[in-house]
């Protein structure tokens, strides 16, 4: 028997086209359990089949350490879907987040990966206890808490996450991967061990392994956002009450993201208009997550800056003599930062919004101590990232700037 039944071989355009014919509505929906899966190969073979079989969608990762899964399941199976679920062996009385905003195109194809690690988090399976976990705040307890100024909020999600949405006054790790971020948060809390900890991330997933974690490192009171966001954003509509968690919440699916007010609060990386919409570079070879506005997109054609839009119009032989990274729009090799890169498009177009232009402008009379010790094409880009912080553009809790990829501390 081949595995070909296993896996989805159609196109995007035929996946889109298979959707439209659809006669049912589909409902988004995500859990997780960190539980041991003894042979993660079978498991995953027996979970895509039977969800297969019910015409379910998503991403699902499965590893020795338990199970992730984002879905997309139609209506008339969720029944179904939901009672086959609780017969998995681990599986039973799962906890399920449904998406607040929902299109029925969350998800194109049905994905079942197995992984190392259903979340990585870059360090050895012994490194720490993860079922010394922190305390599970419901969503009333930790949008109370979060409105006590002596808590430390702190999300865990990536620095993109942060930037569309986020809880007020919560300190952004400014990190790209969750590994770093599981670092970045002892340096940032430094040796406030005994204060009041908040963490939170989309659904919760993150925030298992980050409050161990903590607690490892002599964190005494760490408290998680049980079910994440997602449950967060349900309680405050279903209680009428006005968020704490302002503008969108990112989500790993074709939705790039739910509203849980209806506040917009990032700008497009292009032209700096208000704007919470992602995209991925049209140029392939770029392809980097970025913030644009239809108007820009229409005009760029959807790339990231006016070097990838050349790209698009090369044939394959003038794209053949160009490296990798030149192509990629990636001056440094290995150096793919969506927070830098779009404050590199900004200074490519001199973007005259937020503080950058105050500050590049400023330049030349900046004291001598606050330009960057190091000679690089990103020096000023660095730069004007750290001014951002000091600006107040995030909460005063952060104490400095860490190169983002390095362990420099600025
Ligand atoms: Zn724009
Ligand atoms: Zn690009």
């Amino acid at each position: 028997m081949t595995d070909r039944p296993l896996y989805n071989t159609f196109s995007k355009e035929e996946l889109n086209a298979l959707l439209d014919r659809e006669t049912f509505e589909r409902r988004t929906l995500s859990f997780y359990r960190y539980t041991p899966i003894g042979d993660p190969t079978s498991f995953r073979e027996e979970i895509y089949r039977l969800f297969a079989g019910m015409q379910c969608l998503g991403r699902i990762y499965v590893a020795h350490e338990g199970i992730n899964a984002q879905m997309s399941v139609p209506e008339p199976e969720t029944e179904h879907f939901l009672g086959e679920l609780d017969k998995l062996p681990g599986m039973k009385d799962m906890p399920i987040k449904w998406a607040v905003e929902d299109d029925s195109r969350s998800f194109l194809k049905l994905i079942v990966k197995t992984r190392k690690k259903i979340v990585a988090d870059g360090l050895e399976d012994d490194a720490y206890d993860v079922s010394n976990v922190g305390r599970h705040l419901t969503p009333e307890e930790f949008h109370r808490h979060s409105l006590d100024p002596e808590t430390l909020v702190v999300d865990m999600r990536n620095d993109y996450e942060y930037e569309i949405g986020h809880f007020n006054g919560a300190l952004n790790l400014q990190t790209d991967t969750f590994r770093e971020a599981m670092v970045r948060a002892l340096d940032e809390l430094g040796e406030q061990k005994d204060r009041k900890i908040l963490l939170y991330c989309t659904g919760g997933v993150r925030c298992e392994k980050a409050s161990s974690w903590l607690k490892h490192h002599g964190f005494n009171d760490v408290n998680q956002l049980h079910g994440g966001i997602i449950e967060y954003a349900r309680f405050v509509r279903a209680e009428k009450l006005p968020s704490n968690f302002t503008g969108k919440n990112f989500v790993f699916d074709n939705r790039m993201g739910e509203s849980i007010d209806g506040k917009v609060i990032s700008h497009c990386h292009t032209c700096g208009e208000a704007c919470d919409t992602y995209t991925n570079c049209s140029n392939d070879h770029c392809h980097v997550l970025f913030i644009q506005c239809s108007k820009c997109a229409e005009k760029y054609e959807g790339a990231c800056s006016p070097h990838c839009q050349s790209i698009l119009h090369m044939s394959e032989e003038e794209k053949s003599s160009l490296s990798h990274e030149v192509l990629s729009n990636n001056p440094v090799a290995g150096f793919n930062n969506a927070a830098i890169r779009r404050r590199q498009f900004e200074v490519e177009n001199t973007c005259t919004v937020n503080r950058s232009h105050a500050f590049l402008h400023d330049k030349k009379t900046a004291p001598a101590d606050d330009f960057p010790r190091r000679q690089n094409p990103f020096s000023s880009l660095l730069l004007y990232k750290k001014q951002k912080y000091q600006d107040g553009y995030t909460p005063s809790l952060w104490p400095g700037w860490n190169r983002v990829g390095g362990t420099d501390r600025w």
